[in-house]
Protein backbone atom coordinates (compact mmCIF):
# COMPACT_ATOMS: atom_id res chain seq x y z
CA UNK A 1 0.00 0.00 0.00
CA UNK A 2 1.14 3.74 -0.68
CA UNK A 3 2.92 5.13 2.11
CA UNK A 4 1.14 8.26 1.82
CA UNK A 5 -2.38 6.72 2.21
CA UNK A 6 -3.96 6.40 5.80
CA UNK A 7 -6.26 4.22 6.64
CA UNK A 8 -7.59 3.55 10.26
CA UNK A 9 -7.75 0.14 11.92
CA UNK A 10 -11.79 1.00 12.70
CA UNK A 11 -12.10 2.51 8.88
CA UNK A 12 -10.62 -0.52 7.92
CA UNK A 13 -13.11 -2.75 10.02
CA UNK A 14 -16.41 -0.58 8.73
CA UNK A 15 -15.38 -1.40 5.32
CA UNK A 16 -15.12 -4.98 5.76
CA UNK A 17 -18.96 -5.24 7.16
CA UNK A 18 -20.01 -3.50 4.12
CA UNK A 19 -17.54 -5.92 2.04
CA UNK A 20 -19.67 -8.95 3.49
CA UNK A 21 -23.03 -6.62 3.58
CA UNK A 22 -22.91 -5.68 -0.62
CA UNK A 23 -19.81 -7.25 -2.14
CA UNK A 24 -20.33 -11.56 -2.24
CA UNK A 25 -17.24 -13.11 -2.82
CA UNK A 26 -18.28 -14.10 -6.69
CA UNK A 27 -15.83 -13.36 -9.75
CA UNK A 28 -18.88 -12.27 -11.68
CA UNK A 29 -20.17 -9.73 -9.20
CA UNK A 30 -19.61 -6.72 -11.19
CA UNK A 31 -19.00 -4.45 -8.44
CA UNK A 32 -15.26 -3.98 -6.39
CA UNK A 33 -14.04 -2.24 -3.61
CA UNK A 34 -10.32 -0.57 -4.12
CA UNK A 35 -8.82 1.04 -1.25
CA UNK A 36 -6.32 2.95 -3.24
CA UNK A 37 -9.17 4.40 -5.85
CA UNK A 38 -10.50 7.72 -5.79
CA UNK A 39 -13.95 8.12 -7.26
CA UNK A 40 -14.89 5.10 -10.08
CA UNK A 41 -13.20 3.35 -12.23
CA UNK A 42 -13.71 -0.15 -14.38
CA UNK A 43 -11.02 -2.84 -14.54
CA UNK A 44 -10.37 -5.22 -18.07
CA UNK A 45 -13.27 -7.10 -17.20
CA UNK A 46 -15.61 -4.91 -16.65
CA UNK A 47 -16.36 -4.43 -13.33
CA UNK A 48 -16.79 -1.15 -11.88
CA UNK A 49 -14.27 -0.43 -8.68
CA UNK A 50 -15.24 1.68 -6.15
CA UNK A 51 -13.15 3.93 -4.68
CA UNK A 52 -12.53 4.62 -0.73
CA UNK A 53 -10.00 7.40 -1.10
CA UNK A 54 -10.02 10.80 -0.70
CA UNK A 55 -6.89 13.10 -1.05
CA UNK A 56 -4.72 11.16 1.50
CA UNK A 57 -7.37 9.05 3.26
CA UNK A 58 -9.17 5.73 3.44
CA UNK A 59 -12.63 6.34 4.64
CA UNK A 60 -15.60 3.83 4.55
CA UNK A 61 -17.89 7.16 3.58
CA UNK A 62 -16.13 7.32 0.18
CA UNK A 63 -16.75 4.05 -0.51
CA UNK A 64 -20.41 4.99 0.64
CA UNK A 65 -20.47 7.61 -1.72
CA UNK A 66 -19.35 5.68 -4.79
CA UNK A 67 -22.11 3.01 -3.69
CA UNK A 68 -24.85 5.66 -3.78
CA UNK A 69 -23.47 6.57 -7.33
CA UNK A 70 -24.09 3.28 -8.49
CA UNK A 71 -27.34 3.17 -7.01
CA UNK A 72 -28.52 6.21 -8.24
CA UNK A 73 -27.18 5.92 -12.15
CA UNK A 74 -29.28 5.20 -15.05
CA UNK A 75 -29.20 0.82 -15.65
CA UNK A 76 -28.73 1.89 -19.76
CA UNK A 77 -25.70 4.48 -18.36
CA UNK A 78 -23.89 1.60 -16.40
CA UNK A 79 -24.34 -0.81 -19.08
CA UNK A 80 -21.78 1.20 -20.86
CA UNK A 81 -19.63 0.44 -18.92
CA UNK A 82 -18.26 4.17 -17.81
CA UNK A 83 -14.63 4.12 -17.26
CA UNK A 84 -14.85 7.24 -14.69
CA UNK A 85 -17.04 9.52 -12.87
CA UNK A 86 -20.03 6.97 -13.25
CA UNK A 87 -20.01 8.33 -17.14
CA UNK A 88 -20.65 12.00 -16.81
CA UNK A 89 -18.78 14.89 -18.48
CA UNK A 90 -17.60 17.80 -15.81
CA UNK A 91 -16.22 20.74 -15.88
CA UNK A 92 -12.62 21.64 -14.51
CA UNK A 93 -10.89 20.17 -11.95
CA UNK A 94 -10.62 22.09 -8.96
CA UNK A 95 -7.67 21.29 -6.82
CA UNK A 96 -8.69 22.18 -2.76
CA UNK A 97 -5.02 22.54 -1.54
CA UNK A 98 -6.37 23.27 1.85
CA UNK A 99 -7.73 19.65 2.27
CA UNK A 100 -5.04 17.96 -0.30
CA UNK A 101 -8.17 17.10 -1.80
CA UNK A 102 -9.09 17.54 -6.18
CA UNK A 103 -12.92 16.60 -7.29
CA UNK A 104 -14.50 17.91 -10.38
CA UNK A 105 -16.49 20.96 -10.70
CA UNK A 106 -20.15 20.03 -11.13
CA UNK A 107 -21.60 21.50 -14.39
CA UNK A 108 -25.21 22.26 -13.68
CA UNK A 109 -27.84 22.28 -11.33
CA UNK A 110 -29.29 19.09 -12.64
CA UNK A 111 -25.82 17.49 -12.22
CA UNK A 112 -26.49 18.56 -8.38
CA UNK A 113 -29.72 17.45 -7.92
CA UNK A 114 -28.60 14.36 -9.06
CA UNK A 115 -25.74 14.70 -6.31
CA UNK A 116 -28.48 15.13 -3.64
CA UNK A 117 -30.51 11.83 -4.41
CA UNK A 118 -26.58 10.33 -4.18
CA UNK A 119 -26.52 12.10 -0.83
CA UNK A 120 -29.76 10.83 0.38
CA UNK A 121 -28.64 7.38 -0.20
CA UNK A 122 -25.29 7.92 1.45
CA UNK A 123 -26.86 9.91 4.66
CA UNK A 124 -28.76 6.26 4.76
CA UNK A 125 -25.71 4.21 4.13
CA UNK A 126 -23.74 6.37 6.89
CA UNK A 127 -26.19 6.04 9.62
CA UNK A 128 -26.76 2.03 8.67
CA UNK A 129 -22.59 2.06 9.79
CA UNK A 130 -22.43 4.73 11.87
CA UNK A 131 -19.36 6.86 9.96
CA UNK A 132 -20.68 9.78 11.39
CA UNK A 133 -21.67 11.52 8.63
CA UNK A 134 -24.76 14.13 8.84
CA UNK A 135 -27.12 15.67 6.40
CA UNK A 136 -25.04 18.98 7.62
CA UNK A 137 -21.59 17.23 7.25
CA UNK A 138 -22.26 15.94 3.36
CA UNK A 139 -23.91 19.32 2.89
CA UNK A 140 -20.51 20.75 3.86
CA UNK A 141 -18.70 18.54 1.15
CA UNK A 142 -20.46 21.05 -1.20
CA UNK A 143 -19.03 24.29 -0.01
CA UNK A 144 -16.15 23.65 -2.35
CA UNK A 145 -18.94 23.23 -5.62
CA UNK A 146 -19.61 26.74 -6.63
CA UNK A 147 -22.71 26.00 -8.12
CA UNK A 148 -24.35 24.24 -4.91
CA UNK A 149 -23.88 28.32 -4.00
CA UNK A 150 -26.85 28.88 -6.20
CA UNK A 151 -29.29 27.47 -3.46
CA UNK A 152 -29.53 30.75 -1.88
CA UNK A 153 -27.94 34.60 -1.05
CA UNK A 154 -25.07 33.81 0.75
CA UNK A 155 -22.78 30.65 1.48
CA UNK A 156 -24.40 29.79 4.74
CA UNK A 157 -27.90 30.04 3.50
CA UNK A 158 -27.06 27.93 0.30
CA UNK A 159 -25.28 25.09 2.92
CA UNK A 160 -28.85 25.15 4.69
CA UNK A 161 -31.27 25.08 2.36
CA UNK A 162 -28.82 21.88 0.92
CA UNK A 163 -28.68 20.77 4.23
CA UNK A 164 -32.34 20.55 4.06
CA UNK A 165 -33.04 18.71 1.10
CA UNK A 166 -30.02 16.17 1.85
CA UNK A 167 -32.56 15.36 4.57
CA UNK A 168 -35.42 15.77 2.37
CA UNK A 169 -33.46 13.07 -0.25
CA UNK A 170 -33.39 10.49 2.88
CA UNK A 171 -36.65 10.13 3.24
CA UNK A 172 -37.02 8.95 -0.77
CA UNK A 173 -33.74 7.49 -0.84
CA UNK A 174 -34.12 4.82 1.40
CA UNK A 175 -31.77 1.87 2.43
CA UNK A 176 -34.66 -0.25 1.10
CA UNK A 177 -34.70 1.25 -1.99
CA UNK A 178 -31.15 1.58 -2.20
CA UNK A 179 -30.71 -2.11 -1.56
CA UNK A 180 -33.48 -2.64 -4.12
CA UNK A 181 -30.91 -0.81 -6.76
CA UNK A 182 -28.32 -2.05 -5.60
CA UNK A 183 -29.16 -5.65 -6.37
CA UNK A 184 -31.09 -5.64 -9.10
CA UNK A 185 -28.05 -3.47 -11.08
CA UNK A 186 -25.67 -5.78 -9.56
CA UNK A 187 -27.62 -8.81 -10.90
CA UNK A 188 -28.31 -7.52 -14.64
CA UNK A 189 -24.64 -6.26 -14.92
CA UNK A 190 -22.61 -9.38 -13.87
CA UNK A 191 -20.16 -10.28 -15.97
ZN1 LIG B 1 -20.87 12.31 -5.86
Amino acid sequence: MDGLMRLSVSEGLIIERIAADYFPDDHRFPVRISYKLEGQALDKEGRFLLGCKAGPTIEASNLLHEMAHFAEREVEALKKRPVGSWGFKFGKLVEIPAVSYSRFEFSGVQHIERELRVFGYHLNLARKYEVGETAKSLAGLCRFLQNFLLYGSSEEASLTIIEKRIEEAAAIYTLEKFEDEWWSRTKLLRI
